[in-house]
């Protein structure tokens, strides 16, 4: 199992590089943030979050295996509409929050067999791609948050950032 890492870890907030070759080490890679997203209930997990700084992410809103789903180097090259839901995030424990974001997007990326994907997704998937593809530029969902919703969650930051600085 992989240790995800938590906010204010400096990897987060760093923009990741392109995958540049998928070979056997990145398909390893691959397995253990699936297997580290199901156990630590995530529906999505990005390199970043295991301290990998490389432009791939794990994505599975249905919990099946058939709803697994690999993105390296995703790009959202369209995007409609408005939705706002409550968000999570492993890196983030105990704080989650409303967040408003794109309805809809169409993202393209590769594949671990090195073929192009277009996926379109709407709903919780939409969602999860936006959020998972802001890991890749060193974002955090909390910070889309405007300043009364950051004000609610300041004291929880603030013993996360208090927790990194004591951990060995
Ligand atoms: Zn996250």
């Amino acid at each position: 199992m992989l240790k995800v890492r938590a906010y204010p870890d400096p990897v987060l907030g760093r923009k990741a590089a392109a995958v540049r070759r998928i070979d056997k080490n990145l398909v390893r890679l691959v397995d253990e943030m699936f297997e580290t997203m199901y156990t630590e209930k995530g529906v999505g997990l990005a390199a970043p979050q295991v301290g990998e700084s490389i432009r791939l992410c794990v994505v599975n809103c249905t919990g099946k295996s058939d709803g697994e789903m690999v993105l390296v180097n995703p790009v959202i090259v369209e995007s409609r509409g408005e939705a706002t839901d409550e968000e999570g995030c492993l890196s983030v424990p105990g704080i989650r929050s409303k967040v408003t974001r794109a309805e809809w997007v169409k993202v393209r990326a590769y594949d671990l067999d090195g073929n192009e994907l277009e996926l379109e997704a709407d709903g919780l998937e939409a969602r999860a791609f936006q959020h998972e593809l802001d890991h890749l530029n060193g974002r955090l969902f909390f910070e889309l948050l405007n300043d009364a919703g950051r004000m609610t969650i300041r004291g929880r930051l603030k013993t996360l950032e208090e927790r990194f600085t004591k951990q060995p």
